[in-house]
């Protein structure tokens, strides 16, 4: 069987890079070129710098430069708030964005470049992944440095539906470093993974969530669908291995 070239964006970031690792162990099915911003965290966070583009989403010329010829895109960039200045005790945190690095600037405008070079260049299917909470315009996560980064996510992803591109959207719940493949994995919508008295979802690790992503490269029952996901606690349901039965549980549209 031929390979499918993908191009991954957010190759360094945390589960970006989980993802590269897992589609470059199957080079019997995938080639991947990983995009970056820095070719020092890629040799760090990669261990080599096959396949390795340097570019910015922000930055659509280098985009088209990465996508030429790619088959699939993954989506794992993301903006990320940072915290201004020292935490003081007894108060909350505060955080801003950097310039040129709102939410709107990155998971919108970026992400509407990302779909465009896609769309310009035949790519079959994105898989893009964003996070639970885009149902409530008040959630929390949209206030930090005033980003209301889950409308920006949010807005991306209808951006990508009405693309017409073959699409998985992938919005997990809070991620954790934990080794994946312990736990069953458990779809949703509309943010119902939510435990109200906490305001927060279901965890996850993000090897859970790299896997999910490759698999939806690889099921039909992933393409055209939109979805949460959250995990079991670990010893509380066996782990998933079905994935054409996970993602038949899923459906299409935000
Ligand atoms: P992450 O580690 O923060 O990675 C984000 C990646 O985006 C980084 O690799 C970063 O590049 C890249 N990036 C940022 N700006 C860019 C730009 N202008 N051009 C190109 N790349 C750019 O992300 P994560 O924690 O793995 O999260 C993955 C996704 O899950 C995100 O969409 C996140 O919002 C979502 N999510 C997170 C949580 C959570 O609990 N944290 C929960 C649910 C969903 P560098 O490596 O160069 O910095």
């Amino acid at each position: 069987m031929a390979t499918k070239k993908v191009l991954v964006t957010g190759a360094t970031g945390q589960t970006g890079s989980i993802v590269v690792h897992k589609l470059r162990e199957r080079a019997d099915k995938f080639e991947v070129i990983s995009f970056v911003r820095s070719e020092t965290k890629a040799q760090e966070k990669l261990g080599s710098l096959k396949g390795v583009i340097v570019g910015d989403i922000t930055d659509r010329a280098s985009i088209d430069r990465a996508i030429a010829g790619c088959e699939a895109l993954v989506i794992l960039s993301s903006s990320a708030p940072v915290m201004k200045g020292p935490p003081q005790p007894g108060q909350r945190p505060e955080f801003e964005f950097p310039p040129g690095a709102y939410p709107e600037d990155i998971d919108y405008k970026g992400q509407k470049n990302l779909i465009d070079a896609a769309a310009a260049t035949g790519v079959a299917h994105i898989v893009q992944v964003g996070s639970m909470g885009g149902t409530d315009e008040n959630h929390y996560l949209n206030t930090l440095g005033n980003g209301n980064i889950l409308i920006w996510k949010r807005r991306a992803e209808q951006y990508l539906i009405d693309s017409g591109i073959t699409y998985t959207i992938i919005r997990a719940g809070g991620l954790m470093d934990e080794p994946g493949g312990h736990r069953e994995i458990i779809v949703g919508k509309d943010d119902s993974f939510f435990i109200p008295e906490r305001n927060m979802p279901h965890k996850l690790p993000r090897a859970d969530v790299a896997e999910v992503v490759v698999q939806a490269l690889l099921e039909p029952n992933a393409q055209n669908k939109a979805f949460d996901v959250v995990t079991r606690e670990e010893g509380e349901a066996p782990p998933t291995s079905d994935f054409a039965t996970l993602f038949a549980q899923t459906t299409p549209g935000l």
